[in-house]
């Protein structure tokens, strides 16, 4: 039997610790799944100011001052705390690099009162990097497999390549870099470079440099040995366009053949309603007419009149101009005619802040927002509305149409990226599909997929079955985490 591997998952958030994105849910979940297969693997984070020490059971590992990071002139302590992962049987270790410094502050990237990104976002991710290799090996445990996610990881391969190259520690070690959002890329003037203290030479375009800048999405995807993004949609559309790989797109063509495309899944530990502990009544494919109490329960905590027979749209979301906000505010006023109830969970650009709620004050009794991030109110939400709109620009994977086919509630979405990969485009009259989906980027093209589903809504016997439809679908880890362990196995000695 094939020995064990032993893999290091780091993430700038993960779920339940701290959270603004799917980032987490996936740091949560893979980790366990990979687990699941007898894989001995530990999960990296940076130890926030927002991550409660008490109720995140930590516990002191190394104690600040032990070990001295260097970034630019300066060295800066670092200390290591513990805990676990445990919404599954499969228990994995969680280390949290601490630095009141840099991460005791209560935003992950930005500061939450101004909504500005940090400025000293640079360091912050240039200790992270450099810490946890210089922390590996005080704990003496070096991994098989360092998994980097997202640009706040990305110069951890380009460390392994450089000032860690010829170090015995790390000879058998190999770096996998997964693209969650290829537009988020952690750029920072060229001045930035030399605090990163790489090799002189690596400040080009061929290793840490994109445009003139320092740029950490590109040093992953120059240095790691592997790279994957979370679609297979997506890993095609990040390598052929300007407009999805935002400026990168060279890189990640030059580096096609390294690059795999696995689907995100969904931890139905946490996100399925027969097992939901956060929804008021729960159901399942056999008993999903319970359905409509959780809608009973979400219209009244929205101060939304209940209508049984209005279809009541949800969204949840980042209110960012990647989710596709700016054909809502085209189109409001034909939604707002529209046999239709919305409810909106959000939080981000002012601009959606607002647009969402001059509409709620518009027509209090069509559309009610929360404009905070609530966990318990997405459960409530995937459980209470009937449909689910993801009018996304682009989509890396997307979670929430994948948990609103579990919850019978029907997406609809635009076919790009994962979103065209997990849903299938609905039949009507061949009662086949899962969800409504529209090509163009337009809001008139929304608005028809809307329409659709309104009117599909209508006749309640077709209706129930693409609600069938969507909850029979599987999209557990295990068939991704899979994936991710075959991908490790070719990267690794025997
Ligand atoms: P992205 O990672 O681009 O934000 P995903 O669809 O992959 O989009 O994942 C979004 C995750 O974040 C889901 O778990 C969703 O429920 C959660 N989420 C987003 N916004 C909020 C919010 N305001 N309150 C609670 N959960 C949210």
């Amino acid at each position: 039997m094939a020995r064990p591997l032993n893999v290091l998952f780091v993430s700038s958030e993960v779920d339940p610790f701290a959270k603004t994105g799917g980032l987490a849910d996936v740091s949560n979940a893979l980790p366990q799944a990979i687990r699941a297969l007898d894989h001995e693997v530990r999960v990296m984070l940076p130890r926030y100011g927002v991550i409660n020490e008490r109720k995140a059971h930590l516990h002191e590992m190394l104690r600040l001052k032990e070990i001295d990071i260097p970034v630019g002139g300066k060295k800066h302590s670092a200390g290591v705390k513990s805990s676990f992962l445990t919404s599954t049987h499969a228990k994995v270790q969680v280390y949290f690099l601490d630095n009141p410094h840099y991460f005791g502050r209560h935003g992950l990237y930005v500061h939450p009162d101004t909504k500005k990104d940090y400025q000293d976002n640079d360091e912050r991710f240039i200790f992270f990097c450099r810490g946890i290799l210089e922390v590996l090996k005080r704990l003496g445990w070096a991994p098989d497999i360092i998994h980097c996610n997202d640009w706040p990881t990305g110069l951890i391969p380009a460390y392994l390549k450089t000032i860690y190259r010829d170090d015995p520690f790390y000879a058998e070690t190999r770096s996998v870099f997964t693209i969650h959002n290829m537009a988020y890329q952690g750029v920072f003037p060229a001045s930035s470079f030399p605090k990163t203290l790489l090799p002189a030479d690596a400040a080009t375009e061929k290793s840490v440099k994109a445009h003139g800048n320092l740029n950490f999405l590109k040093a992953g995807l120059f240095h790691a040995d592997a790279l994957t993004t979370v679609s297979e949609k997506y890993a095609t559309e990040i390598r052929s366009s300007e407009e999805f790989g935002c400026g990168l797109q060279d890189i990640v063509q030059e580096r096609k053949a390294d690059l795999t495309g696995i689907l995100n899944g969904v931890d139905y530990t946490q996100w399925d309603p027969a097992v939901d502990e956060l929804i008021p009544h729960r159901y399942d494919i056999r008993t999903f007419d319970l359905k409509v109490d959780n809608k009973r329960a979400l219209c009244a905590k929205m101060g939304l009149p209940f209508q049984e027979k209005t279809p009541l749209l949800g969204i949840i979301s980042r209110l960012a101009d990647q989710k596709g906000f700016d054909l809502i505010g085209e189109a409001f006023d034909e939604l707002l005619a529209m046999n239709l109830q919305i409810v909106v969970l959000g939080t981000g650009e002012k601009k959606y802040h607002d647009m969402f709620e001059k509409a709620s004050q518009k027509k209090p009794d069509r559309i009610a927002c929360a404009l905070t991030f609530n966990n318990e109110l997405a459960h409530l939400i995937e459980a209470g509305a009937d449909m689910f709109l993801m009018p996304s620009r682009y989509e890396p994977c997307g979670l929430n149409q994948i948990y609103s086919l579990r919850y019978g509630t029907i997406p609809i979405v635009r076919a790009t990226g994962g979103l065209d990969d997990t849903i299938e485009d609905v039949n009507l009259a061949a009662g086949s599909g899962t969800g409504f989906k529209f090509k163009n980027y337009t809001s008139s093209d929304m608005l028809k997929a809307i329409q659709r589903a309104v009117h599909a809504f209508a006749d309640q016997t077709a209706w129930r079955k693409l609600m069938r439809n969507g909850m029979g679908k599987d999209f557990s880890w295990e068939a991704s985490a899979r994936k991710y362990v075959q991908l490790y196995r070719s990267m690794v000695k025997k």
